[in-house]
């Protein structure tokens, strides 16, 4: 038998829970019960310059109305930064990482002296400038050293899934030059901290799985399960959010937003107490998402 089942919400504090984030919450939990699993919550509030003041309060009582309560006390990030530390360093020692001294500019202008194009997903490709060294310049931030090897990983939910890191998102940040830690170590550092056995989550973060994997490989820790959750589109029919029109959840009516989100994930609207619904739905999540068994 593998590990017990534990799962988890990792919302960043930067508004309240909406539609869109919602779905994620609710399968994240969903999951974690039909496996007679546990559910934890974890507050994502590294990027600090994006968290809003009492955000991380509104969603976990938008959490508690909607019946989505945690198996032990939802934990921050900025509790335990020295943890992060901790891994670059090893990291460093282990020659996967190094420090980069480009600014945005310098990317682009390397990226146009080698012909590549710039963007991917909105993020710039970095072709490995300092990985021979700083050349004079000040460090600036730390990246992970990729090689030239895919990565190959299977989503619950979107099946085989395979990504160059090296060409396709180039060395990723660690550390930023803000002094700020960027979320793929954090997030890799807190899942293995809290033994999280398998991720549930948004389909617009399965983007950064392979980079993910890259990471707990590195650092010898397990590789989690993966599921991406279906995406609510907002009006641009882009990802829901607050910037294209993403509404709080009505705290008044918890089922009717819980009933919308499990729409999302291929289940019946449910009358009755929010607690009966949770529980019809858990268990019939097994078999709505087909899941091989585990
Ligand atoms: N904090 C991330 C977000 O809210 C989610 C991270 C994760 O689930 O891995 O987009």
């Amino acid at each position: 038998m593998g590990a017990a089942y534990i799962g988890r919400f990792a919302p960043s504090p930067t508004g309240p829970l909406h539609a869109g984030s919602l779905v994620a919450a609710l399968a994240s939990w969903l999951d974690a019960r039909a496996h007679g699993g546990q559910w934890l919550v974890r507050i994502e509030d590294v990027d600090t310059p994006r968290c809003v003041p009492g955000a991380d309060r509104t969603l976990l009582a938008q959490l508690a109305c909607c019946g989505l309560a945690p198996d032990l006390a939802p934990v921050w990030q900025t509790r335990g930064t020295g943890v992060y530390q901790a891994a670059l360093d090893r990291l460093v020692e282990e020659r996967h990482a190094y420090p980069c001294g480009c600014s945005r500019r310098d990317v682009e202008l390397a990226l146009d002296a080698l012909g590549r194009p710039h963007r991917r997903n909105a993020e710039l490709v970095y072709p490995g400038t300092c990985r021979a060294g700083l050349a004079g310049k000040p460090g600036r931030a730390w990246r992970f050293l990729t090689r030239a090897a895919p990565v190959e990983w299977n989503d619950r939910r979107l099946g085989p899934q395979r990504q160059d890191v090296e060409s396709e998102v180039g060395d990723f940040v660690l550390l930023r030059a803000d002094g700020l830690w960027a979320y793929q170590l954090a997030v890799v550092i807190d899942d293995a901290d809290q033994g999280i056995t398998h991720v549930v989550r948004g389909e617009d973060l399965a983007d950064n799985t392979a980079r993910q994997i890259l990471l707990q490989r590195a650092l010898r820790l397990p590789t989690p399960g993966y599921l991406h959750t279906p995406l609510v589109l907002g009006a641009n029919s882009e990802k829901l959010s607050k910037q294209n029109g993403a509404q709080p959840l009505d705290l008044g009516d918890p089922l009717q937003a819980l009933n919308s989100a499990a729409l999302v994930l291929g289940l019946p609207a449910r009358t009755g107490p929010v607690g009966q619904a949770l529980a019809a739905w858990s268990h019939q999540w097994r078999d709505s998402y087909n899941l091989p068994g585990d």
